[in-house]
């Protein structure tokens, strides 16, 4: 057998394993069972790869992604390992080979669909065959409770009681409690050792701003961190979707729309064009990303707040699978908290689970008002301890001051109270102010004492204010009207003085006018005017064109950046490059180092 080590240089042309990786294959290798929680990156496929390429027979990966079974083993056959899949895509023909070469044993891995599984023909086609292994992969998708379920998934368990001498590993990047023990039970893996990592993204940087002009701050940030980067931008709806594509592309960028109201086909080739192409942004809603394998998005950028913590922390983990520089991107503001609360309200859900989504949402809320290092307190939501400073995050970064904001607490609190409980932040913020509006002359609002008492803060600074009142529950939306807001139990001793409240020192409202000093974060990526840089992604991009295959299979960003950095011109110093096996050493190397030459 040859050793795990051997296989990750010489196939996947990796160094080291990472995290638990080793332990994981060991334990395969060795024929016995394994649960595998990791994050998303954390380098799950490895961990059922390598043993099947290491023990004898084939591995059957049961995945319920068709898009990401195609992905998969395109990305095998490029490093030289024999792989097949068989889902519905596939014509009657195909299919047959695809059976004949498994009963030949000419595959180390197939991947197959659950349906297609647990017939009783292909069940009888396994008995047939030497097996490695099996593979469960996104096992989550056997959780009822999960947003995935599946129910062939469920039947898996057969697989047990049918093969029970033939190791069996489940995998998944869903960390909590309930799914973990409904994996264990269902499929059977009460014996099964447990890999469990840290759920920690290390390379994601968290940012989140405040909302002044949306669009503005978007183009900023893209123009000055992401100018030509693939990223997701995640909006609450369709039509929000539809308008923030139109107006990037009107500004110049390859944005492309994605959501459930697009024709099928829509969809799918705008799907095709972010995974084949270079630099596509997609902006979708939370429709698109399950199944999306692509390693090199570098941003995700949330335009509006995402519902829960356990929904920002999916979509924000599609970035930088590839462990390179990510940027998760927030922008934020009282009138998402405001949408959100509504829609909460109006569902038709039971009040139980209402209740249970409400607490959802103000983790979220606490998230995005802490002034603490938001890893520190994302993480601690998933139950894991994490010791900060993280040193990757905004707060971290810059950390955010505090003020005491009793007395303007009291004034927000009051002007709400005064006006009657019956109008939003805007026309509270217009009396604070002292503004003339036609509404304050036709309510006579000039007459009531918070009129004009405000001028000691900006109108961004009150609508912060606001913001975090309600963040805080100390302001209730009364979902009957326009948004109004009422004063809820806690509000009374603030109001009263017996209470005192710390408001964050937004930093976009603080320096209003100050240019954006942002520079491209971590993003170590050579920039976008390095003529060598581009001539090699120019050359990966040929290549998978003419293989059908997404760049990112030829190689990945970081190696494509090593070969940039270490500029080798040899066969000897090109296999010493991350990511570079021996496979990809003949096809490749010359390519390349033809291009390194000319530089
Ligand atoms: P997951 O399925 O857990 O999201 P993947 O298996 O897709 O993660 O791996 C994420 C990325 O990390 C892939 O690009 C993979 O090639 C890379 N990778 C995995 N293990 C290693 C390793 N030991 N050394 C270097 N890169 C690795
Ligand atoms: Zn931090």
């Amino acid at each position: 057998m040859i050793p795990a080590q051997e296989i990750l240089s010489t196939v996947f042309g990796y160094n080291e394993f990472r995290g638990e990786q080793a332990a994981v294959i060991d334990h395969l290798i060795d024929g016995k069972d394994a649960l595998v929680l990791m994050p998303t990156g954390g380098g799950k496929s490895l961990c059922f790869q390598i043993p099947a390429i290491a023990r004898e027979g084939t591995a059957i990966v049961v995945s319920p992604l068709i898009a990401l079974m195609q992905d998969q083993v395109d990305a095998l056959l490029q490093v030289g390992v024999k792989a097949a899949f068989l889902n519905s895509s596939l014509d009657s023909e195909t299919a047959w080979r695809v059976e004949q070469d498994l009963l030949d044993g000419k595959l180390t891995l197939l991947y197959v669909a659950p349906e297609r599984l647990m017939t009783s023909r292909f069940l009888q086609l396994l008995e047939q065959t030497k097996l490695a292994l099996f593979a469960i992969d996104e096992a989550h998708c056997v959780s009822q409770w999960g947003h995935d379920f599946r129910p062939e998934y469920v039947q898996l368990s057969i697989l047990h009681e049918r093969f029970p001498t033939i190791p069996r590993i489940a995998l998944t990047a869903t960390a909590d409690d309930p799914t973990r023990r409904e994996i264990i039970e269902r499929l059977g893996l009460s014996n099964a050792r447990q890999f469990i990592s840290s759920f920690d993204r290390p390379n994601i940087r968290y940012r989140i701003v405040q909302k002044q002009n949306t669009r503005e701050q978007l183009h900023r940030f893209l123009e000055t961190e992401h100018p030509e980067d693939a990223g997701i931008i995640y909006c609450l709806s369709r039509k929000r979707v539809e308008e923030t594509a139109e107006w990037l592309c009107a500004k110049g960028w390859n944005a492309l729309p994605y959501h459930a109201g697009l024709s099928n086909a829509v969809r799918q080739k705008n799907q095709k064009r972010f995974i084949r192409e270079e630099g596509v942004i997609i902006v979708a809603t939370v429709a698109f990303g399950m199944g999306i394998d692509k390693p090199n998005v570098r941003f995700v950028a949330h335009l509006d707040l995402p519902k829960s913590m356990e929904g920002y922390y999916q979509e924000t983990g599609r970035g930088g699978r590839d462990g390179l520089f990510a940027n998760a991107w927030l922008a934020y503001g009282i009138g998402d908290v405001i949408t959100l609360r509504r829609m909460l309200d109006t569902s038709e859900a039971d009040e139980q689970h209402k209740r249970l989504e409400r607490r959802k949402l103000d983790a979220l809320l606490g998230y995005c008002e802490t002034t603490f290092c938001r890893r520190q307190v994302m993480l601690n939501y998933f139950s894991e301890h994490y010791t900060a400073p993280c040193n990757n995050c905004d707060n971290c970064l810059e950390p955010i001051a505090t003020w005491d904001g009793k007395i303007a607490a009291q004034m927000a609190l009051s002007c709400a109270y005064r006006t009657g409980q019956r109008f939003g932040v805007k026309h509270l913020v217009d009396v604070l102010l002292g503004k003339p509006t036609e509404q304050v002359n036709r309510f006579q609002h000039d007459k009531v004492s918070t009129f004009g008492i405000g001028h000691a803060y900006t109108q961004a600074q009150w609508q912060s204010i606001y913001r975090q009142l309600v963040a805080a529950n100390l302001l209730t939306i009364d979902m009957s009207g326009y948004g109004s807001l009422k004063l809820t139990e806690k509000s009374m001793p603030l109001l009263r003085g017996e209470h005192t409240i710390a408001f964050r020192n937004d930093p976009e409202v603080k320096k209003k006018k100050a240019k954006s000093t942002a520079k491209r974060g971590n993003n170590l990526l050579p920039a976008p005017d390095d003529a060598f840089w581009q001539a090699l992604k120019n050359r990966r991009l040929e290549l998978a064109r003419e293989q059908g295959v997404p760049p990112y299979i030829i190689f990945h960003d970081s190696t494509l950046q090593e070969i940039h950095e270490k500029k080798p011109l040899t066969l000897n110093e090109f296999v010493l490059i991350s990511g570079v096996g021996q496979s990809k050493l003949q096809r490749y190397a010359e390519a390349f180092m033809e291009i390194v030459a000319r530089y």
